[in-house]
């Protein structure tokens, strides 16, 4: 189960369906070629090349450095992208787009389901990986709790798309909300928390 040799004592699983949209947010790096007129044009000597899109490493470095600016916070987690066969084995059937594992050393990482993470949205993206520095940073388990309505009470949602349905008009609550560090609050190692496509939330011990 473990990669390493390392006792693992917390294991944070989780996982997002994107069953709902998939936003072309058109990047509009569109390039012509073939069949052009016979018409040449020079371009300024002014004109820069469009900057290039990041990398998915660049857009989680960026990620990270936003939570660490956000919370005043400094660590140096390993933060790597894992593919779906590594994120989902253990079984389950769904779809595990990030973990956050502790282990008894203190130690901590993140893996990203690089799979999942050109499919997400810009926003979606961000919210997982908040969340997941949410276990690893400010150790915080799970709430799958919902005001009436169906809003997540919290980040900590265990299902990132509904938070990222009402992220962006209640961002300062959620932001505010993640930065309670909680002690953990289980000694029984190592725990699993898994999240599966219908939302069925599991804690195993
Ligand atoms: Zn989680």
């Amino acid at each position: 189960m473990l990669k390493k040799d390392q006792i693992k004592n917390l294991l944070h699983v989780h996982a997002v369906f994107s069953i709902s949209l998939f936003l072309f947010t058109g990047c509009g790096d569109f390039k012509k070629d073939g069949n052009a007129p016979s018409m040449s044009f020079e371009l300024p000597s002014t004109t820069t090349p469009p900057a290039a899109a990041p990398t998915k490493e660049e857009e989680l470095a960026q990620l990270t450095l936003a939570f660490k600016t956000r919370y005043t916070a400094s660590f140096s987690y390993v933060i790597d992208f894992k593919p779906s066969s590594y994120m989902n084995s253990g079984g389950g059937g769904g779809t595990v787009v990030g973990v956050c594992e502790v282990y008894s050393d203190g130690s901590k990482q993140i893996h990203m389901n690089q799979d999942w993470w050109p499919t997400a949205t810009q926003l979606k993206k961000m919210v997982l990986a908040f969340h997941e520095l949410g276990h690893c940073y400010f150790q915080r388990a799970h709430d799958s709790r919902t005001y009436s309505g169906g809003r997540p009470y919290s980040m900590m949602n265990p299902i990132v798309d509904p938070v990222a349905f009402y992220f962006s008009a209640y961002s300062a609550y959620y932001l505010d909300e993640l930065k309670n560090p909680m002690a953990l609050s289980i000694q029984n190692y190592p725990i699993t928390y898994k999240t599966y496509s219908d939302g069925f939330c599991d804690e195993e011990f």
